[in-house]
């Protein structure tokens, strides 16, 4: 397992923003909620990361932490009763956390890329947390443009890659040199996750993202054609994507550019501790034109254009695909 002070510490902060996460999902989604309201989400994403960014002020309080969201919104009158929500969710693992404290440690998150920082997103793939699907909180440290650790938290997955709504769901933590390891995550039981071995392109099993406009349907589908399969893509929500791929239940994971955006360019806490986990369990990830992610862009991956995650054997076989239906 890993053993540096600062993966010690990403795990930790990880947990901690999945008990707060799991504790809004059980008070607040309810069967009555409709379609549109994301206030859960709005929640359950400040929530987290005022967790996660006051262990940074409390422990590594000279860190630079890059986080998607930020309190201004939840400063103004409008959302004084989602910051009081979000004051007593964060209170249950901060005792005497004020709405004061909750904005401040949320506030942290506004820092901006700088040679050595970490990107938080508090609660990945909101909309399968509003499905009571998969979502994940993903915590990375990049240094030098390139991602030196990556913690994702996944609520709905097993330790064994193995989906499981309402499960002990898992921890998975990768550094790079020492490889990827997952555990339960209430549980201090670690082991070493390793991609899939299979090397025929046809056999391959596909992730994508629930949401179609999160992707390009149409060439998923002559991806598949290309490949030579038959199966369907399996449609998950999150960067749990990334690691059921490292854990060896899925080959191939394509982000498209949706064809309603396809100046979308991704943001970098969607990106950092998926792609680090992939690839120390032995996978491949670059973008479609076959290019490895840069991150010292800023908050977004700008020179790259969607991303392709493998166990490695097939990566080349992937890229062939790619141009051959021209994404
Ligand atoms: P997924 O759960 O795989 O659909 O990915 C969720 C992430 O996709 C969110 O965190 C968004 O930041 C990101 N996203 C938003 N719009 C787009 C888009 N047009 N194309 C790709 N990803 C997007
Ligand atoms: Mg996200």
């Amino acid at each position: 397992m890993l053993e540096s002070p600062e993966s010690k510490f990403a795990v930790a902060a990880v947990r901690e923003a999945c008990t707060v996460i799991r504790a809004v999902q059980k008070n607040l989604v309810t069967a009555a909620l409709t379609k549109s309201d994301k206030s859960p989400v709005t929640v359950a994403d400040f929530a987290a990361q005022a967790a996660v960014a006051r262990r940074f002020a409390v422990e590594r309080p000279s860190d630079v932490l890059v986080g998607e969201e930020d309190a201004a919104d939840l400063r103004s009158e409008a959302r004084r009763e989602t910051l009081a929500s979000v004051t007593r969710f964060v209170g249950e693992v901060a005792a005497g956390a004020t709405s004061e404290h909750v904005c401040a440690w949320i506030d942290r998150g506004r820092a901006e890329p700088v040679q050595r920082f970490w990107t938080l997103d508090p609660v990945d793939g909101t909309k399968g947390f509003l499905r009571g699907e998969q979502y994940a909180v993903a915590l990375a440290l990049i240094e030098n443009g390139r991602v030196r650790l990556g913690v994702l938290g996944c609520p709905n997955v097993r330790a064994d890659g193995t989906l499981d709504v309402g499960g002990t769901g898992s921890v998975i933590a990768a550094e790079r040199g020492r490889g990827t390891w997952a555990s339960p995550l209430g549980l201090e039981a670690w082991t070493r996750l390793l991609v899939s071995g299979r090397r025929v392109a046809k056999e391959a099993r596909l992730l994508r993202s629930v949401e179609a406009g999160h992707t390009n349907v149409d060439e998923m589908g002559e991806l598949v054609v290309a490949l030579g399969g038959t199966a369907e893509p399996v449609l998950m929500d999150s960067q749990a994507k990334y690691g059921v791929l490292a854990a060896g239940c899925g080959e191939l994971l394509f982000r498209l550019l949706s064809p309603t955006k396809p100046d979308y360019r991704e943001r970098i806490w969607d990106q950092a501790a998926g792609s680090i986990v992939v690839e120390e369990a032995g996978g491949r990830v670059t973008d479609l034109d076959g290019k490895a992610l840069d991150f010292a862009r800023g908050r977004t991956l700008a020179g790259n254009r969607g991303v392709v995650a493998s166990n490695g054997l097939l990566h080349d076989a992937a890229l062939a695909a790619l141009r051959q239906v021209g994404a």
